[in-house]
């Protein structure tokens, strides 16, 4: 088999939200579409991919690097050993070509685009959803086609009350979620607390058999340093929350093991850390607890599944489960990875980054998980507004 054709172009995210730290309204976004020569129902078979949100497109290193790289190969160097599928590992080889390490940022972003597309094509041709695939190549459980998912909203938006938080929040819940975040850090202190309780109010009121706090998460975007993450620990302490998210600089792991100190309620970080060895840090400096914190690296944004799998092998050697994973992102990509190798969940943007986020339209939230449909591939073709913005493109 062959690769034909690689086509590549940029996409915006047109959005009023900010997060404490960046406004989205100019975030753009890279999309590829990779046909082979593979025909699966009478068409041959493409594969798409983007970059998740948080990050620009890299239109620029994909079409200067990353694309010549795999257009400049023979076959040989980049299909599995029968000769019927693209090889995902061995074509990340070939795009890390003359890289050196260390560094790892915007290139991270690029190669994870290109990886989406691929592991697409894989499972397209093997007539199998993503995360089946991955089931049986990489776990020993049983695929589960079921994955729990949070909704990530709570954005500072100019004149945004406390009343206008809760009504967002209460449309989560009306969606079938249980269990919700937002951000904090946008606004001192007192006031983040005033709109954390106002959160709690309206999930006390919405009885689950669980504490109130137990179902919210809140996420600082990285924007503390020391002495305002452990001030917000201390304040939110007996508030038991999902878990305190990025409080400080995602490489300050000095920060966080500090903060863990303050902190014996779970605490998330992750979604900024994009090779294995960064996350490997994290975990040997970062001070996170094995039996109650989350890992939120997300599987576009550093090189793609191939490198998740090197971070999911450094968790296991420093004896983390898979279930401390909750991928960043709210894409189909991580929630086919969540389901395939058994992560603990997914986070998902009910309200945000559309069409790029969320996950196939027939497959409704209810009590906080969510249905995988059984269609090959990462199932873009399920989700309409996504898939006929490709085809738009291509
Ligand atoms: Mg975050």
């Amino acid at each position: 088999m062959r690769i034909k054709r690689i086509q590549e172009k940029t996409a915006s995210i047109a959005s009023e939200i900010k997060n404490a730290y960046i406004d989205f309204g100019k975030m753009t976004v890279s999309v590829v579409a990779i046909e082979t020569d593979v025909i699966r129902d009478g068409k041959p078979v493409i594969g798409y991919g983007f970059n998740s949100n948080g990050r620009y497109a890299q239109g620029g290193l994909l079409r200067d690097r990353f694309i010549p790289r795999l257009k400049s190969v023979g076959e040989n160097a980049i299909v599995d050993d029968d000769g019927t599928n693209l090889d995902p590992f061995k074509i990340w080889q070939v795009l890390m070509q003359n890289e050196k390490p260390g560094g790892h940022g915007e290139r991270s972003v690029a190669v994870g685009v290109i990886d989406m597309a691929v592991w697409d094509i894989v499972a397209k041709i093997e007539r199998k959803p993503l995360y089946r695939l991955l089931a049986e190549r990489y776990s020993d459980t049983e695929p589960k086609n079921t994955t729990f998912v949070y909704a990530a909203g709570g954005y500072y938006y100019p004149g945004k009350d406390l009343d206008a938080l809760k009504r967002e929040m209460a449309g989560y819940l009306d969606k079938g979620y249980s269990v919700v975040k937002m951000k904090i850090g946008g606004e001192p202190l007192k006031d983040d607390m005033k709109r954390i309780e106002a959160v709690c109010s309206l999930l006390a009121e919405t009885d689950q058999g669980a504490d109130p706090g137990s179902r919210l998460a809140v996420d600082a975007n990285g924007r503390f340093d020391l002495q305002t993450a452990i001030a917000y620990a201390i304040e939110m302490q007996s508030m038991g929350l999902f878990w305190y998210e990025e409080a400080g600089d995602p490489l300050d792991y000095a920060l966080q093991s500090v903060l863990s100190e303050y902190y014996p309620h779970p605490l998330a970080t992750g979604e900024n850390l994009f090779s294995y060895q960064d996350v490997r840090n994290l975990i040997r400096h970062g001070g996170m607890r094995p039996d109650r914190d989350y890992l939120q690296m997300d599987p576009v944004l550093g090189y793609g599944l191939v490198e998740y799998l090197r971070m999911l092998e450094q968790l296991t050697m420093h004896g983390w489960s898979y279930r401390r994973c909750i991928p960043h992102g709210g894409h189909q990509f991580a929630l086919h990875i969540a389901a395939g190798l058994g992560l603990g969940g997914n986070e998902s943007y009910p309200e945000v980054f559309a069409p790029f986020g969320g996950f196939a339209d027939r497959t409704p939230v209810e009590n906080g998980y969510i249905k995988i449909p059984d269609v090959p591939g990462i199932g873009f073709e399920e989700k309409a507004d996504l898939i006929n913005l490709f085809y738009r493109l291509f």
